[in-house]
């Protein structure tokens, strides 16, 4: 071959190349989702979800959860709240207590999970919140109303199947993998 032809198919074979990363590169493959009081960016089996300001993280995050008709996954975020009602169980009494925090607060560490009950969606979520005195508040999330930013990511594991059942002994829906005790 002709050298020169050689070195020319190179340089456009070269350019070609380059031109396929930059699009990789740069082309965000991410799907954007809507919903009542969120939007989200689909990667794959990952979201970043984005709650409306004002909206109910527990009932918006079911909601969004339901939609995308995840079973099993994992959820963490922070934002910004200005209510929160925790509950805290007592196995002792085996009695709920909730409290409702009304002020504003950090959103400082949120982690949950997703599983079924009955073969409902079942959102079972712990957070920790911080004061205006930097002092933090904890426990089992039964509801909190966004005031600024909600920023969470949720995983799925599609096609998985984690089933939750009450267990009378303890009190409470617990995970029922199908194991000889
Ligand atoms: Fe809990």
């Amino acid at each position: 071959m002709n050298p020169k032809i050689f070195f020319l198919i190179f340089n456009i074979t070269l350019i070609i190349l380059a031109c396929i990363l930059f699009f990789k590169m740069n082309n965000d493959y991410g799907k954007v989702l809507t919903g009542d009081n969120w939007q989200a960016k689909q990667y794959g089996n990952k979201y970043i979800v984005s709650l409306n300001n004002r909206s109910e993280v527990v009932s918006t995050l079911t909601d969004f959860v339901k939609t995308q008709k995840i079973n099993v996954g994992t959820i963490s975020g922070l934002g910004a709240v200005n209510s929160a009602t925790l509950r805290f169980f007592n196995p002792e009494t085996k009695q709920y207590v909730d409290k409702t925090f009304n002020e504003q607060m950090e959103i400082s560490n949120l982690i949950g999970n997703i599983s079924t009950k009955d073969s409902n969606e079942y959102l079972h979520i712990h957070a920790t919140f911080g004061n205006s005195e930097y002092k933090a508040i904890a426990g089992h999330l039964m509801s909190a109303i966004i005031n600024g930013a909600a920023e969470f990511e949720i995983e799925a594991y599609p096609n998985a199947k984690v089933e939750r059942k009450f267990d009378s002994e303890i009190g409470l829906n617990i995970y029922d993998f199908g194991a000889k005790k």
